[in-house]
């Protein structure tokens, strides 16, 4: 018997779906189009069929909470320095055999989600906290996507901004509703060859690149992070193709990140990054014009440090999460030379630096 219930208090109608001949409902949020008989779950298990519809089973559940720098999203161009209220749910709609959040995001425990939090009493502790933003991370929002943009909306109520961590793996209608509740996007380009996704993520590149395109399209900013795993995905051929697209597709103001990979969940058998791959990967995408390529994972001043397209002078040295040196103005402008850094820069730098807070939302009920 299937243990998905409307009466249950974390348990909602979604819209993103429909009915198909054979008798099926068919999820319509991201490219696996689960078609569900009657209690069935779809791949992420959080979403699934319950009296002819399909619902999300985990609206104001969560995984647990936590204050981060926003560095550690990654984002570099976005309210540096400042601090953000880092939550996931369980589950997640890709099953990359690296996942470096395995046991959140392939949880099929409920336990997991063993705290909860209604949208207005998250943001009122992230305001409480002094965060500047809330990110949903360490599973894809695209699978709780309601919860999410209701947390989005009552943290813009109080002037706190929300951050989307997500693989982009998302179909059109539901992407277009869920990206105008958010601020700023880290979406994971987690390789540049259709064998890789299909083999390693089980989901398809090109669905990925369409989101990263419709994204150029928005006032969202966003960032992009391939995590480069040793002798899967960091041939110089593959990074030049990845360098070569993200310019034309994406420009070279939009940031790259290329952090290292460590041996987890069902990849222990490869060793961590080396610091030279990732140099090099670097190297890659500047010389094929992008102007803001970080490294991550690892200490590397200069990998790590944004330099002003305009005079060339180091404008934000990061060491890690830790931000050294700071010369841009309230607005993101270089102190030395006026060129504006693409991003949202709101006031002065924030001083949170690598901290890492876990923090509990006192229960109350979710609806
Ligand atoms: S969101 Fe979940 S249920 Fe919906 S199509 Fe994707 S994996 Fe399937």
């Amino acid at each position: 018997m299937s243990d998905l219930n409307l009466d249950d208090p974390y348990t909602v109608p979604t819209k993103h779906w429909h009915a198909l001949d054979d008798g099926r409902v068919q999820c319509d949020v991201c490219p696996r189009n689960c078609r569900l008989r009657e209690g069935q779950r779809g791949l992420c298990f959080v979403r699934g069929r319950t009296a002819d519809q399909i619902v999300l089973a985990s609206y104001g559940r969560s995984s647990g909470f936590c204050v981060d720098p926003i560095e550690k999203k990654p984002l570099n161009h976005f309210l540096p320095g400042s601090s953000v209220l880092s939550f996931g749910t369980a589950g997640c709609n890709l099953a990359c055999r690296f996942c470096q959040n395995w046991d959140i995001s392939k949880s099929r425990e409920i336990d997991t989600l063993s705290a909860d939090a209604s949208p207005e009493a998250l943001a009122a502790e992230a305001g409480r906290l002094g965060c500047r933003s809330v990110a949903f991370t360490y599973n894809d929002p695209v699978i709780f996507m309601e919860y999410a943009m209701d947390v989005a909306d009552a943290c813009r109520e109080r002037g706190i901004r929300a951050v989307a961590v997500s693989a982009g793996y998302m179909n059109a209608a539901p992407r277009e509703e869920f990206y105008r509740h958010i601020d700023a996007a880290n979406i994971d380009l987690k390789a540049f060859s259709d064998t890789f996704y299909e083999k390693v993520t089980f989901a398809k590149l090109p669905l990925v690149l369409e989101t990263l395109e419709y994204l150029k399209t928005t006032d969202v900013w966003f960032e992009v992070t391939t995590l480069l795993i040793p002798g899967l995905n960091d041939s110089d051929a593959e990074l030049a193709a990845e360098c070569a697209w993200f310019a034309e597709h994406l420009g070279p103001d939009v940031p790259l990140h290329f952090s290292a990979f460590h041996p987890d969940f069902k990849m222990r058998d490869i060793p961590r990054t080396p610091p030279q791959t990732l140099a090099r990967a670097r190297r890659i995408a500047l010389e094929q014009g992008l102007k803001y390529v970080y490294v991550g994972n690892v200490h590397d001043v200069d990998g790590q440090t944004t330099t002003c397209a305009g005079c060339g002078d180091p404008v934000v040295k990061r060491d890690w999460y830790v931000i050294k040196e700071y010369g841009l103005t309230d607005t993101g402008a270089c102190k030395r030379c006026g060129t504006t850094v693409p991003g949202r820069f709101d006031g002065p730098v924030g001083t949170w630096g690598a901290r890492r807070l876990p923090v509990r939302i006192p229960p109350v009920p979710a609806r």
